[in-house]
This record gives C-alpha cells, sequence and structure tokens, in this order.
C-alpha cells in the first residue's frame, strides 16, 4: 500500500513529498506514509507501529498528540481558527518567550523557522546599514534564496547558489567560514568588517547533524564589533534547556531565531532580540515583515501549551539521561560488531556519523 500510495503522490506531488529529506532518497527506500501517532510511537498506513526517534525534527519533544497540547488546540479551533487582527493570548505567548530567552526583550512571531531566519537578516541589515553576512559551512538556515549559498572556489570567501534558481547576485552577501575556526573567521571579518551586517550561527550545529563548538568559539563570535549575533536556535531552543543554547552556554546573542519547538509541532517561529534592534520593524520603524497567518491562535495555544508544560517541569535532566543510555548503548553495540562509529551529542540531541 505504501508503494501504491507513493506512485499515485509523485502523479501530483513533486516527488511525491512536501519537504525532499521525506522522501528517503539519501538512505533508500520508499517513504513511510503515516496515519497517527501517539507518544513516541507513529503508525504507518498499514498499522505499521514504529518508534520515532525523530520526532518531527525535535518539535515533538512532548511526543506525540500530547493530551494538554491537543486539548488547548481543540478548545481555540472552537472559537474561531484566525481572526487577522491582534489576540490577547499572542502577548500572553510572547511574554512567556521573553521570560524563557534571556536575550530577547521583544519578540515576533511568523510561521516557520525559515520565516524567522529571513527577517531577522533583513532587521541585522537595516540596523547596521550592512550588506554582507557570514555563515557556517554546512549549516542550514532554512530555504530563503540568501542563505541557500555554499562555498565558491576557496580562491575567495564569497559563496554560490547551493540550489538552483537562486542568481548568483542573490548570495554574493553571504560569506561562509567553517564552525570553530577561529582563525578564519577573524580573517574575513576584518576584511569585511565595514560591510558585515551580521554572522548567523546555530549555537550547537544540529541541522547537519551534530557538531559542538569548541571552548570559546561562540564567545568569540560574541566579542566581533559592529555586527549583529543572530543564533539560530530553532532546533536547539527550548532543547538544550528552557532557556536555550544561549542560556546553556551562557552568551547573549543580538537576536534569537526560534521554531520547531516553539509552536509543539503547529507552524510557528519566532525571531526576538534586543528591544532597540527589535523597534525597527513596521509599524514601529521601516524594516517591512509581515504575515497573514502569523500569531494565529491555534498554533499559539499549542505553542503555549507545550512550553507551560516545559516551564513547569524540568524534562531536561531527564531526556539528556535518556539519549546518554541509547548513545552508550549504540556504542557499545558498534564497539561489539567493529562497526566504526562516531557519536556527537550534547544533552537531548545526538548524531550518528560513521567513521573512526
Ligand atoms: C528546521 C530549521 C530551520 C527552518 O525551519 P522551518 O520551520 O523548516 O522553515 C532553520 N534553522 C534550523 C537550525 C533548523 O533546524
Amino acid at each position: 500500500m505504501n508503494n501504491n500510495l507513493f506512485e499515485s503522490a509523485k502523479k501530483v506531488i513533486p516527488g511525491g513529498v512536501n519537504s525532499p529529506v521525506r522522501a528517503f532518497k539519501s538512505v533508500g527506500g520508499t517513504p513511510v506514509f503515516i496515519k497517527r501517532a501517539e507518544g513516541s510511537f507513529i503508525y504507518d498506513e498499514h498499522d505499521r507501529k514504529y518508534l520515532d526517534y525523530c520526532l518531527s525534527w525535535g518539535a515533538l519533544i512532548l511526543g506525540h498528540a500530547n493530551a494538554e497540547v491537543v486539548e488547548a488546540i481543540k478548545v481555540t479551533a472552537d472559537k474561531g481558527t484566525n481572526f487577522g487582527t491582534a489576540t490577547k493570548r499572542e502577548v500572553q505567548f510572547a511574554n512567556l518567550i521573553v521570560d524563557a530567552i534571556l536575550s530577547i526583550e521583544k519578540v515576533r512571531l511568523v510561521n516557520s523557522g525559515t520565516e524567522a531566519v529571513m527577517s531577522a537578516v533583513r532587521l541585522a541589515r537595516a540596523y547596521t546599514g550592512k550588506n554582507k553576512i557570514l555563515k557556517f559551512e554546512g549549516a542550514y538556515h532554512g530555504h530563503s534564496d540568501c542563505l541557500l549559498a555554499k562555498s565558491g572556489s576557496g580562491i575567495t570567501d564569497l559563496s554560490v547558489p547551493d540550489t538552483q534558481g537562486v542568481p548568483y547576485d542573490f548570495t554574493k552577501h553571504t560569506l561562509i567560514a567553517p564552525f570553530n575556526n577561529i582563525a578564519k573567521v577573524k580573517q574575513i571579518v576584518s576584511y569585511y568588517k565595514d560591510d558585515l551586517a551580521a554572522v548567523i550561527v546555530e549555537p550547537v550545529m544540529a541541522n547537519c547533524g551534530v557538531v559542538l563548538p569548541e571552548k570559546g568559539f561562540l564567545e568569540f563570535l560574541r566579542s566581533i564589533d559592529n555586527t549583529v549575533l543572530i543564533f539560530d536556535e530553532v532546533i536547539t531552543g527550548f532543547r538544550l534547556c528552557y532557556g536555550g543554547a544561549q542560556d546553556f552556554f551562557g552568551i547573549k546573542p543580538d537576536l534569537t531565531c526560534l521554531g520547531k519547538i516553539i509552536g509543539g509541532a503547529m507552524p510557528v517561529g519566532a525571531f526576538g532580540g534586543r528591544a532597540d534592534i527589535m523597534d525597527m520593524l513596521a509599524p514601529e520603524g521601516n524594516v517591512y515583515q509581515a504575515g497573514t497567518l502569523s500569531g494565529n491562535p491555534i498554533a499559539v495555544s499549542a505553542g503555549m501549551a507545550s512550553l507551560k508544560i516545559l516551564k513547569k517541569n524540568d524534562l531536561y535532566k531527564k531526556i539528556t539521561k535518556t539519549a546518554d543510555k541509547l548513545c552508550s548503548g549504540i556504542k557499545k553495540i558498534a564497539e561489539n560488531t567493529g562497526i566504526k562509529l562516531q557519536i556527537n551529542q550534547i544533552g537531548s540531541i545526538f548524531s550518528i556519523f560513521y567513521r573512526e
């Protein structure tokens, strides 16, 4: 049945999926079509049961169909699904975020992590009056044009588009450095400092497989002058600890991007930070950013219910312990069977690299 479904999906959806990674292309096999889920288990159209280690890329930190989150969604839906006006709930949610994330004084809600990053970059450029941004090799920050860039020829630090459909002109302001390479970042910063608007970094590289920041690296990024430091905490926010990676490492960025967990697996993203920067957004300032469904009541309710649970019950020790156990088990099996692998782990975030 999966195969039939996949065949019919491919007729009407490019590649049969609405996000490329779901097609299983890099690991083989055909996509699994999921019908329902509960806790840590998902069930496919054949009623086959799977243990879900992915949990919507971390968005479902509370597991599937958490009773309190589902209840919040239902209660809210009964009263209308979107108003296109301001709501009290958005103010309460913003307060939860501002209280949770140390560096966030003001926050704006969007619908995805992509939107959060795209808007934060625009804001940083407006604030500094500069054009260039520095990102790190391999880091994924969503699918907006200027961030789908990869290293160029190696002769310059300038990048090239990492997809068809993005003009070279759109990525020419995106610089790329290897993560953890202070010397290279220093070199780029000193060369481009007059035009460097922002440094954007996942404080723990998590989307591309886990790479931890070496001691002093984030501190060094924080010390760069006249440039906006953006933490992409779409994965690490509310994941490493309630206050995110910035609380975990004790480093305050200027702007922070959030997604995944913040919406309780409904479409929510957010970006926030220093009030003087955030106040440049329309209608207070002249940096345009908008969204028909931004602050959507149902999505915000799901996010709020999730954050309240995370705040009330300190789950982080527990999930770290679980991940420790899983990782040491995997390592033991690998040793016993002679499989060479490397596990990078921090808190509940880990990934396996099949090499020494
Ligand atoms: C998932 C992710 C994004 C993009 O978020 P979407 O909601 O998929 O648009 C951006 N940055 C990081 C680090 C992510 O993991």
